[in-house]
């Protein structure tokens, strides 16, 4: 059960912005997604919002957090 807004969103849990580490509410994200879709790495969890160790990498980026261990992505995937 959970109140739907009426943005089309649909997540069950909140999603932290691995750039900027605000929820969707929270801010303007527009910078933010363009960023992202350019294969920039993120730099916050989406599940904690903690500050992720990255790492560039010849094939794009890996990214680690404590809690919920590494993610990577870029041009390689
Ligand atoms: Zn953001
Ligand atoms: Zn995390």
């Amino acid at each position: 059960m959970s109140a739907t807004s009426d943005t089309g969103v649909a997540d069950v849990t909140a999603t932290y912005c691995t750039r900027c580490g605000k929820l969707p509410d929270e801010a303007d994200h527009t910078a933010c997604a363009r960023w992202l879709a350019a294969e920039e790495p993120p730099r916050f969890c989406a599940q904690c919002a903690r500050r992720m160790k990255v790492q560039v990498v010849p094939t794009g980026w890996s990214a680690e957090c404590s809690r919920h261990g590494a993610l990577s992505g870029g041009a390689g995937v």
